[in-house]
């Protein structure tokens, strides 16, 4: 009787210890991201044997629209250990959009050199606080929501655009079409780190929410934040509208991770777990 029950506790202290030293939950797919769940036994992360910052046993890893399908991860333990998989990704099919009848000036790049200046500046000061944010020590998450309610989609992320006949880059965001002024929310805890009206973001936000994870909401006709302000999710941070360029009132979301673009509509079903590394 003695040794059945030494036998039991032995078993349940065995299952105890047996903790796993990362699980990955996410959308394994092109434009994906996947949030790890790490074991404090764990030093560092590598993907493709680059390492990926840990926050509170959180990690993240992003995948653009076009990357590459197998990779590598790879866990270093406290105690030097070393554990490797691969894993790989869902290659994805992309849409092709085609938008006549859109009016010549929303196409043509602009000749005018103060409107150039403002431009080449707008675009280096989001490419510096992008920059930084990567180096941010934190994480923010939480659940994520939708930042536009009861709105219609009609640009998703990533199709192939012909626009009055001409191919150019893929659309990277998430548009919304709502009437002037429905409210925009935060789509998960952050902080704000930019907000502008910018010649073709128009009116902006952008949103650190930590671990090289970014969402940005362009076009707005009101902004509600401040850079610097700490914002949780769900929470306004301005209003739909039609401003930089755009041709109608709309939201266009777009979410990055590092300078990965990924498909916002892919953050609504994170929960599923994909892989699972444990103790050997
Ligand atoms: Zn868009």
């Amino acid at each position: 009787m003695k040794i059945l029950l030494l036998a039991l506790l032995l078993t349940i202290s065995i299952q105890l210890i047996a903790k796993d030293l990362i699980t990955l939950r996410g959308n394994p797919i092109q434009g994906g991201i996947l949030i790890c769940e790490i074991a404090e036994s764990v030093e560092k992360v590598f993907l493709d044997h680059k390492e990926i910052p840990i926050f509170d046993n959180t990690a993240i890893l992003g995948f653009d629209r076009d990357a590459k399908l197998r990779h590598i991860l790879t866990l270093v333990m406290k105690n030097g250990e070393m554990e490797t998989t691969e894993f790989y990704l869902t290659k994805r099919e992309y849409e092709t959009q085609r938008i006549d009848n859109i009016p010549p000036e929303y196409l043509e790049d602009p000749t005018d050199p103060d409107v150039i200046k403002r431009i080449e500046l707008e675009y280096s000061t989001l490419h510096e606080i992008r920059k930084n944010i990567y180096k941010n020590q934190f994480i923010y998450l939480d659940d994520f929501t939708i930042p536009v309610e009861n709105g219609d989609v009609t640009g998703v992320f990533g199709s192939n655009r012909i626009l009055n006949g001409i191919t150019v880059s893929p659309h990277n965001g998430l548009d919304i079409a709502a009437p002037k002024g429905t409210d925009i929310f935060a789509m998960t805890n952050g902080v704000v780190a930019l907000t502008g009206n910018y010649y073709y973001n128009g009116k902006f936000v952008l949103l650190d929410h930590g671990a090289g994870l970014t969402s940005i909401y362009i076009h707005m006709s009101s902004i509600n934040v401040e850079a610097g302000d700490y914002i949780l999710t769900g929470e306004k941070i301005g209003e739909v509208g039609s401003t930089g360029r755009s041709t109608g009132n709309h939201l266009h979301w777009g979410v990055g991770w590092k300078d990965k673009r990924i498909d916002p509509e892919l953050l609504q079903n994170i929960d599923d777990i994909f892989l699972k590394i444990g103790m050997r």
